[in-house]
């Protein structure tokens, strides 16, 4: 209720007496608070993901001056990292913050919206979700979960890994055992690779000993933060896999529903903004850290040959094939990103690509 609206309404005689009457009830009438939970599925601080976290809260505190207050909580201090769908499905947490890859024992669908081998860019899949109708097929998969996502953040092209021997042909990936999780995996495996999952915190100390013959993470950035190029002295290009990975916001329905309007269209911005501050910030670092490893750590950066890309290409291309096949939603979903980015590739390739071949000549 509005000031003055509400002296009308109450009827106050006495100046004095109104005055005081609104000094007690009028805060409490405009500005009604929120307290919310945001579970990550990364450590707390994590550089990057973390990061990401905590700006997405900061934006959301700050923006509402206060009316909405978020914690950030990091994997494992409130629940576990992959309990983050099911603990914001079912309130214990009022907003998530993940990777819709890792959901796919949810719904399978959900890794359309992470990172597809071979599949778009991060400019690309931002045009796909707030433009192309993406967005509203992914609030269609988590709706019967009771949630709302949000893109709030993109890696930008990851590197393809850090490996301890050359890649020179696909033979060489023949026995390879690689971190590398979600569709890619599957790719790997198809031409020969065993794929072992293990978190990102043992990926160093799973490749000096041998346990593992090569690793993705994300790219010169992160990976500069983990220190990859002291156990492996490849770092090969491009992240075939992971061309855009989108990290996402997850929130409960019937919190958002519980908001005011400015405090809903709050939350939605600073998702957006959060989105766009990640693939800045990313460009920015990754061009310093790549600096860094081949300057001063004299890492060897190399591309994957040719024929080896075309072939994990072509087994992509059946791997996400399978996934569209597995029920009427990943169909659905399939047509509208497959047709996006056959539409796209050929805007991009006279853009994007046709310049920045132009500009490296
Ligand atoms: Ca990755």
């Amino acid at each position: 209720m509005k000031r003055r609206e509400f002296i009308r309404k109450a009827g106050v005689g006495s100046v004095v007496a109104g005055a005081s009457v609104l000094a007690a009830v009028q805060p409490a009438q405009a500005e009604a608070k929120f307290k919310w939970k945001m579970v990550t599925a990364w450590p707390k601080n994590f550089p990057g993901l973390g990061a990401n976290a905590n700006l997405l809260a900061d934006l959301i505190n700050q923006m509402s001056a206060g009316r909405i207050e978020v914690k950030v909580y990091g994997a494992a201090e409130l629940i576990p990292a992959f309990e983050v769908f099911d603990a914001v499905s079912k309130g214990t947490a009022e907003m998530g913050h993940s990777g819709a890859y890792y959901w796919k024992g949810k719904a399978e669908s959900a890794q359309f919206f992470s990172a597809v081998p071979f599949g778009l860019t991060a400019q690309e899949m931002n045009a796909w979700l707030y433009y192309g109708g993406g967005l509203e097929l992914w609030r269609e998969l988590y709706k019967p979960f009771g949630l709302i996502p949000a893109p709030t953040g993109n890696s930008g092209v990851q590197m393809a890994g850090w490996f301890n021997r050359e890649i020179k042909s696909l033979a060489d990936l023949n026995g390879l055992k690689m971190r590398i999780p979600g569709l890619g995996g599957e790719v790997l495996r198809r031409v020969g690779g065993a794929t072992v999952n293990i978190p990102g915190g043992e990926l160093f100390t799973s490749l000096q000993s041998g346990a593992l013959d090569a690793t993705e993470w994300v790219g010169p950035y992160n990976d500069l933060a983990f220190g990859l190029y002291k156990v492996a002295k490849y770092y090969y290009y491009p992240g075939w896999h992971e061309p855009g990975s989108t990290i996402e916001a997850l929130i409960n329905e019937k919190a958002f529903a519980a908001l005011p309007k400015d405090l809903q269209q709050i939350v939605l911005t600073a998702c957006k903004a959060a989105n766009m501050d990640m693939i800045s910030e990313y460009t920015a670092r990754n061009n310093q850290a790549l600096d860094t490893l081949i300057n001063k750590h004299k890492v060897q950066v190399l591309p994957l040959p040719d024929d080896v890309l075309k072939k994990l290409r072509q087994i992509s291309d059946e791997v996400v094939n399978e996934l569209a096949n597995k029920d009427q939603t990943a169909k659905k979903i399939y047509a509208s990103v497959s047709q996006f980015r056959q539409q796209v590739m050929r805007w991009t390739d006279i853009s994007e690509l046709a310049f920045l071949k132009a500009r490296s000549v």
